[in-house]
């Protein structure tokens, strides 16, 4: 039986200001400016959501430090983990959801819903597709204009503080765990275990009936990966021979069966294909700048190996992650802090510092 999340008394209040707090940059690289700015008014399809916790992704890093091969909307207001309450429409928005909805902000802020792609549900696959704080302003501000029909409702057994990192975090991973397509019992590599992509990983996976090994480094993310039901944990820092002692983790010694890479640097890539099982999966979902997979044709073929990306998720696996979670199956470990320290937040993170996720209080 679900539990009812905490309600914050914010959530009440339909009241909209003309003005209130955001985090922009303008130009790549930043620098990250927080200050007052207008708040907009939906127009037609899309509804005003008053953003209270947003959880912070190394995406929106990624964005701000412009090293991906995309470009991204400048100035740019990012996040894309908020989780809110509706507090206007614009025409037609009603179809999707109503004043007073909880909702939560993803990374796939829109997709036509007409294409082969949107049909068969790859919604993040659409060439319309847009995206909450890249190809449009996201949830590091405090009213955020969304797209209705791609708002994820967030259920009442999860409060709002909780439910803000699952909606990149705990989609994404839920759907990496899919796309590994085990079986029960087997044993799949989580890497970057500790962080927040990681940590919600082990645990979407554990409940899929998985046995998980985490890769990561630090006494604290170890302590975490397996307080979350890793059966063993291997420091990517200190380990010489990475490849044979995730091997040595299995009885068989043959590897796992599938190894999830969520991690932020690209050396996490260069051993995965070689400690796999034959028949093994290897999918990416972690976007470390200037990465190649390197891929032995000979072994890939011999071995049977699975390459697979793996990115966000569709409305769908939004709503059954944030299911899971709200049954208590897995737990958002995380520090909640204003929005002013969000530089902070950056420099820690690209310094791999953090454990799990942080999340923003809007209102901080
Ligand atoms: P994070 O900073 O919270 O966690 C990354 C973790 O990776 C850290 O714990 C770090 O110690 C670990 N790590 C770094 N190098 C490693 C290595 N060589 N081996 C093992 N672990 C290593 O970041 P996050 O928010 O969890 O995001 C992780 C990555 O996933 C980022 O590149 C982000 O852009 C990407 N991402 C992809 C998708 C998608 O749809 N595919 C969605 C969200 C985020
Ligand atoms: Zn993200």
């Amino acid at each position: 039986m679900a539990t009812k999340g905490k309600i914050d008394p914010r959530e009440r209040d339909m009241n909209v200001p003309k003005e209130q707090t955001v985090a922009i940059f303008r130009q790549k690289g930043g620098p990250l400016s927080v200050e007052k700015a207008p708040v907009q008014k939906p127009q037609k399809g899309e509804a005003l959501v008053h953003v209270i916790y947003s959880g912070v992704c190394h995406t929106d890093l990624h964005a701000m430090l412009g090293d991906w091969p995309l470009d991204n909307k400048l100035p740019l207001i990012g996040g894309h983990e908020g989780a809110g309450v509706v507090v206007q429409l614009g025409p037609g928005a009603d179809e999707y959801v109503k004043v007073g909805d909880r909702v939560g902000i993803k990374w796939l802020a829109d997709s036509c819903l007409k294409c082969d792609q949107c049909r068969r549900g790859h919604e993040p696959n659409c060439s319309q597709a847009q995206c909450s704080g890249f190809t449009m302003d996201g949830s590091f501000q405090q009213y955020a204009i969304a797209s209705a029909r791609h708002l994820t409702p967030i259920p009442d057994s999860l409060d709002l503080e909780t439910a803000s990192p699952l909606l990149c975090a705990g989609v994404t991973v839920y759907r990496a765990v899919k796309e590994a397509r085990l079986t029960p019992g087997e044993t799949v590599a989580i890497v970057g275990a500790g962080g927040g992509l990681g940590h919600l990983a082990v645990q979407y996976a554990v409940n899929a009936g998985y046995r998980v090994i985490a890769i990561d480094s630090g006494a604290e993310k170890e302590k975490l990966a397996r307080s979350l039901g890793a059966e063993a944990f291997v420091d990517f820092a200190k380990e010489k021979d990475l490849v044979q002692a995730v091997k040595d983790t299995t009885a068989d010694k043959q590897g796992p069966s599938a190894a999830i890479v969520a991690a932020s640097g690209g050396k996490a890539y260069e051993q995965a294909l070689d400690y796999l099982r034959p028949r093994g999966t290897l999918v990416a979902v972690g976007l470390p700048p200037d990465t190649n997979i390197q891929a032995n044709v000979f072994f890939t073929v011999f071995k049977a190996l699975h390459i697979v990306g793996s990115y966000v998720g569709n409305r769908q696996d939004a709503i059954e992650s944030l299911d899971i979670a709200g049954r208590g199956k897995v737990k958002v470990i995380h520090k909640t802090v204003g929005l002013s320290s969000l530089p902070d937040i950056y420099d820690q993170m690209h310094a791999g510092k953090i454990a799990g996720r942080i999340v923003l209080d809007l209102d901080k």
